[in-house]
């Protein structure tokens, strides 16, 4: 007996000096497990006298109950111990500074089509939207550009259907809601319509998506004069330059006549550079007074009225304004590029 009461001893004696718990189901194990200790006393009992049995069997019972109690005391003895130590290690200092979240910023060209609008506001403009998916009709005809006219190959137009014949598309320009506008609203009308605009190509300075910003004004007498005014002002303010020279040159646009191109004076360069091509000059936006079959198509009277439209990139003006050379940095979400607009 005195066996049981020495294995009972050390066993105990053992498990207290263990401080992790796959230790302590190791330690277990040999006591209590299938070739247990412990057990190998139990399997014992068959072989003695039939008397001794039931008081060995008990004597056996309570040892085993003794080492089960001694193994949960100890194993959360070592739990605790656990704990104890992770919050120890995982304690949070409260005193440290916050990591912070960092504030958004504003793209450069929303800031830039912001800086359009708002400027184009002060000169009494107003803002028009319209679909960016078009019909045919409002993306070329009712804009002079009858079927088969080349103007409709030079625009790279993503069709939605397969023909393209009064279906739809994506328009290439801002100016089909220049038609809608005219639609729903009477003379005098003084509107932009900035927005997006979608062309099949893509390369250093293209890309499929791009901000154009569409201009309209229509009145008794919104003549050349006045759109020279609008838009050499609009520029001088744009790049803040009080002197900036602008220049037009005669164009052609199916919607327009007569029509111009807009050159300012390079802002990047004195003397010449890679930008302007060595001219000194920038091409900006194109413009003319509106035809008067475009007035015909949403009955404006074309003797009562004139007006004049143009339409800008707005991406081309951000690149010339911070002075950016890649059209595609604008779209890569490139966060050093991006942060430093802010
Ligand atoms: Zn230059």
């Amino acid at each position: 007996m005195t066996n049981l009461d020495q294995l009972l001893r050390e066993a105990i004696e053992l498990f207290n000096g263990i401080d992790n718990t796959v230790e302590l189901e190791q330690a277990k194990a040999r006591y209590l497990g299938r070739h247990g200790r412990l057990t190998e006393l139990l399997k014992g009992l068959g072989k003695l006298a039939p008397e001794e049995r039931p008081v060995m069997g008990s004597r056996i019972n309570q040892a085993k109950e003794a080492l089960e109690a001694a193994l949960n005391l100890r194993r959360d003895v070592i739990q605790e111990k656990q704990l104890e130590e992770r919050l120890v290690e995982e304690a949070l200092d409260v005193t440290l500074p916050g990591r912070g979240l960092g504030t958004g910023g504003v793209h450069p060209v929303t800031r830039t089509l912001e800086r359009i609008q708002s400027l184009f506001h002060s000169m009494g403009f107003t803002v028009a939207s319209g679909p960016e998916i078009e019909t045919d009709f409002y993306n070329f005809t009712a804009l002079n550009i009858p079927e088969n006219h080349p103007a409709r190959a030079m625009h790279d137009t993503f069709y939605i259907d397969n023909d393209g014949k009064d279906g739809q598309l994506l328009r290439t320009h801002t100016s089909p809601v220049q038609i809608r506008h005219m639609e729903g609203n009477r003379p005098p009308l003084k509107v932009i319509a900035p927005g997006k605009v979608y062309r099949c190509d893509s390369d250093l300075t293209h890309t499929p998506m791009f901000h154009q910003v569409e201009g309209l004004w229509i009145d008794e007498n919104a003549n050349f004069s006045a759109l020279k005014g609008v838009l050499g002002d609009f520029m001088q303010h744009f790049f803040e330059r009080d002197d900036l020279p602008v220049r037009f040159r005669a164009s052609f646009f199916p919607f327009t006549e007569p029509s111009a191109e807009m050159d300012i004076g390079c802002v990047m360069c004195q003397n010449g550079c890679r930008i302007c091509g060595y001219t000194g000059w920038l091409e900006v936006l194109g413009c003319g007074m509106v035809h008067p079959n475009v007035l015909k198509h949403v009955s404006i009277d074309s003797e009562k009225y004139i007006g004049f439209a143009f339409g800008l990139g707005v991406e081309r003006l951000a690149m010339l304004r911070y002075g950016v050379t890649d059209l595609r940095l604008f779209f890569e979400n490139d966060l050093r590029f991006l942060k430093q607009f802010n």
